[in-house]
């Protein structure tokens, strides 16, 4: 009997492998630009973690998390999110006692037993970023300006940024109690989920993917009309500093992020590619979130995205994420000794750093030069009884057919001077 992988899980084989590969160099070495250093948390956590940071009134909580008990009955998830693990760890690792702010960046595999379509899996890839203890909106502007500066480099430069502000602790108190009033007289036709939000998590009820709910969302008070002075304040912040860098943005009042944990500015970058429309990155700020999860009272903010949604992205713009990378030398032997002559004169250049290929399947020279022809190697050489003895063996050009006859205690040499 053939195994097929379970649903929404799949392979990645070495084409695309190189991809993701490259997404991650690319994003790596615009985070060290800005200052961040990687992390890498456990693929399951407890439970709790994630039921009290990412919010048991979610979606992602409520019916999308793995969740297992293991042999010492301790029931533990597959990680749905990065945020809230990277959270943990700030505060067990005692990064609170580190000069401020604290910025590391994650690239990982995520589980959520999601509706299966394309360029959505069950194991997933996130790419994402957090930084710690700087409440200031300047690090806000500074985390959208890395974001955008990451599309750019991946060749993608007209997403549509979209911001918002959700409001600190203060204004979201009366910002919820308008929105349950706004909401008390369609309480009866909203769905079971909005039925339950309603007294847990109001601010959750505008996020509802319901079709009739969303209709009662689309009058409700507007969270943008409803800021605090600080909050007002830190928005206009924001726009000015995008301003400064010269990155377009739209205000969106409608914004709201579907993790529990967001606080004042929240951003998406959206997609108007069709095909592949939506959210390709979003992200915001979460200033009680580290508190809520046993840490003293430190902001943060971060943002994460999904690669293989990046992928399709890329993919639908034509913009070729693999390096495909052909050998140097393809050293084509006759026999034993020939072979291990070939053997030892890969073994150095390989530790030079240089991509040869040799015949390990006792191919005939006919077949080794068809191989050779396939795999678009730079150089061939081939070594045989005559070439051992008289040292004189024929190295060729296999984009011009030109050959050239070189010793064959020199084949090394000549090849490190013309690898490039
Ligand atoms: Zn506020
Ligand atoms: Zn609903």
């Amino acid at each position: 009997m053939k195994l097929a992988v379970p649903k929404g899980t799949k392979d990645v084989l070495s084409i695309e492998m190189e991809k993701y590969r490259q997404i991650e160099n690319i994003f790596s070495n615009v985070c060290k630009n800005y200052g961040y250093g990687e992390i890498t948390t456990p693929v399951f956590e407890f439970t709790e973690l994630f039921k009290r940071g990412v919010g048991e009134t979610t979606d992602v909580v409520s019916k999308e998390m793995y969740t297992f008990l293991d042999k010492g009955n301790r029931s533990l998830t597959l990680r749905p999110e990065g945020t809230a693990g990277v959270v943990r760890s700030y505060i067990n690792n005692g990064m609170t006692s580190l000069v401020q702010p604290v910025k590391l960046y994650y690239m990982g595999k995520m589980y959520r037993y999601e509706n299966v379509q394309k360029g959505r899996y069950r194991e997933f890839t996130q790419i994402g970023l957090e930084a710690f203890g700087s409440s200031k909106a300047s690090i806000d502007v500074e985390i959208i300006s890395l974001v955008n500066m990451f599309f750019e480099k991946l060749g993608i430069s007209d997403l549509q940024l979209m911001i918002n502000s959700i409001g600190c602790k203060t204004c979201r108190l009366e910002y919820n109690k308008k929105l349950k009033n706004y909401y008390e007289e369609y309480i009866s036709g909203l769905c079971s989920d909005c039925k339950i939000r309603y007294t847990k998590n109001p601010l959750r009820l505008l996020d509802c993917k319901v079709e009739n709910c969303q209709k009662v969302a689309k009058n409700a008070p507007l969270f943008m009309d409803n800021l605090c002075g600080e909050c007002l304040n830190d928005f206009s912040t924001v726009k000015q500093g995008l301003d400064n860098l010269e990155i377009d943005f739209t205000i969106n009042k409608t914004l709201v992020r579907g993790l529990d944990y967001y606080t004042k500015t929240v951003f998406e970058f959206i997609s108007d590619n069709v095909g592949t429309q939506g959210t390709i990155c979003a992200g915001g700020r979460y200033d009680d979130l580290v508190e809520l999860l046993g840490g003293k009272q430190t902001p943060g903010i971060g943002f994460a995205m999904g690669v293989e949604r990046l992928l399709m992205e890329l993919e639908s713009r034509e913009i070729n994420m693999t390096n495909e990378v052909y050998p140097v030398l393809y050293i084509a032997t006759l026999g034993e000794k020939a072979y291990s002559i070939a053997s030892k004169i890969a073994y150095e250049l390989r530790k030079q750093n240089i991509y040869v290929d040799i015949d390990v399947s006792g191919r005939g020279l006919k077949a080794q030069m068809k191989y050779a022809n396939k795999k678009n190697v730079k150089y061939v050489v081939v070594i045989g009884e005559n070439e051992i003895a008289s040292n004189k063996c024929k190295i060729k050009i296999m984009e011009t057919g030109v050959e050239k006859q070189i010793n064959v205690d020199a084949i090394s040499e000549i090849i490190i001077e013309n690898k490039a």
